[in-house]
């Protein structure tokens, strides 16, 4: 699980639920987390700046040390501020002159997120249907930037936004709430409920992180099962499909996993993937079996690490240290064995492993990009059936930064042996709508080697 240097304060004032949200984003993003029992008990180290999240309600910014915020936030540092009473009229002060009231909408049409470098790219400009009220902002000065504005009428007002102070800034939340803090947050931000009322506590993440998240989200297609031995009509189906996937985003990345015992395969079928600068990663040690029922899997490795070798010089390709094991049934043996051969990564689905879910609190269960897997030096990457990848999901994986791995198998894109004449099915159709998000977005293709060695050290 990601770890950083960063620190996320919580002023555990009346009502800090709403605070816990940021906590929960920072958590996920690798902060410890702090709590302070109260506003005027903000410790002195919050001075270290750049790395520190305060989180806190409106009301404990009203009591905390003024003095200890500001200098706080000039040095680095990002404050994300919740839970706002319509009551009163709340002021930028400590940071700047100004005032602003908060009111609650209830007839709101949409969010639009604005095209700001705070913003995640993948939720710049995204406009989502708003479903219900939402808090927002009247009377705000030239200081504050709009990250996101609720639309009512013909107008826009601020449901979310941004004061810069030195090299810090803050973040004011007033459609932050605890109501979902139970829930996971990759499923809270698929709906426009939960970007509405994650996309602060996000944005105070990442601003503590050290701005890595700023890289686009990268992507990648795998296909299992491929190339095959005596596969002589694939070449022709790839190259469709190649080019099937190249109108829809020119330089898509696709990985094949290969299992090393065929080595009877087209070399034009190679070639295909070769010249269009697709890769190769392992499909098992040496042959399609489930690898839980090995008696020696030591021999086994060592059998496929000579196929590789010979398949490395009779088609000039080289494999990826990146392992997806035959029907994604592994053991922790397993995992640490490759570790030791010096593997790099290993993908299975994103729900392959529910028990080791349980190993992280409900907000962080699926949200992090790899498997819980205690005690294990590589990555165990989350991939996904395509199907599974509809434009909510892909919009929140995407916002999170997280690396969108899509699989499918040989039958799903009719790449199959006696397929003939069956057409490349609906599974081309969810295709499309990845590559269409993806070339909307600016997700970047990459293989998997890549993606794992850009994941954060744990
Ligand atoms: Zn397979």
């Amino acid at each position: 699980m990601e770890t950083n240097n960063a620190t996320c304060w919580v002023v555990a004032d009346p009502g800090w639920g709403s605070a816990v949200v940021a906590a929960q984003f920072a958590a996920l993003r690798g902060a410890r987390v702090r709590v302070c029992a109260q506003a005027d008990s903000l410790p002195q180290e919050v001075l270290a700046g750049k790395g520190t999240v305060i989180a806190m309600t409106a009301a404990a910014l009203r009591r905390c040390d003024w003095r200890l915020l500001k200098r706080c936030v000039e040095a680095g540092a990002t404050v994300h501020v919740s839970r706002f009473e319509q009551a009163l009229e709340h002021s930028l002060q400590p940071f700047v002159d100004g005032r602003f009231r908060i009111e609650s909408r209830t007839d709101i049409r949409s969010f639009r997120l604005c095209d700001a470098a705070t913003l995640p790219q993948a939720l710049r400009g995204e406009e989502l249907p708003a479903g219900g009220a939402a808090a927002v902002a009247v009377g705000l000065n030239g200081h504050c930037r709009t990250l996101m504005a609720a639309e009512q009428g013909g107008s826009r007002a601020p449901a979310l936004f941004r004061l810069e102070c030195g090299a810090g800034a803050v973040i004011y939340d007033p459609n932050s709430g605890a109501d979902e803090t139970g829930n996971p947050i990759v499923e809270r931000l698929a709906t426009p409920r939960g970007i509405l009322a994650g996309t602060g506590a996000l944005v105070a993440a990442n601003l503590a992180n050290q701005r890595r998240w700023q890289a686009p989200t990268s992507f990648n297609i795998t296909i299992d099962d491929r190339p095959a031995n005596f596969d002589y009509l694939g070449p022709f189906r790839l190259k469709a499909l190649l080019e099937h996937f190249n109108a829809h985003y020119p330089g898509v990345h696709l990985d094949l996993a290969w299992t090393p015992e065929h080595v009877h395969v087209s070399r034009r079928y190679v070639d295909l993937v070769r010249r269009c600068g697709g890769g190769f990663v392992w499909h098992g040690f040496h042959r399609h079996v489930d690898h839980r029922t090995l008696a020696d899997p030591a021999n086994e490795l060592r059998r496929g690490q000579a196929l590789v070798e010979e398949i490395a010089r009779r088609f000039r390709v080289q494999f990826q240290k990146v392992m997806v094991f035959p029907y994604e049934r592994t053991s922790w043996d397993l995992l640490a064995r490759l570790e030791k051969a010096g593997f790099i990564a290993v993908t299975e689905c994103a729900a392959a492993r529910p028990e080791a879910e349980l190993g992280v609190p409900p907000f962080m269960r699926r949200s992090i990009p790899t498997h819980f897997v205690p005690g294990l030096g590589i990555p165990v990457l989350r991939r996904y059936p395509v199907a599974a990848l509809n434009r909510s999901t892909l919009l929140a994986l995407a916002a999170l930064g997280h690396p969108i791995i899509a699989m499918a198998h040989p039958l799903d894109l009719a790449l199959r042996r006696f397929a003939l004449g069956q057409g490349p099915g609906r599974a081309l159709g969810h295709f499309e709508r990845l590559l269409e998000f993806a070339s909307h977005k600016g997700l970047r293709p990459a293989s998997l080697e890549e993606i794992a060695s850009g994941l954060p050290q744990a």
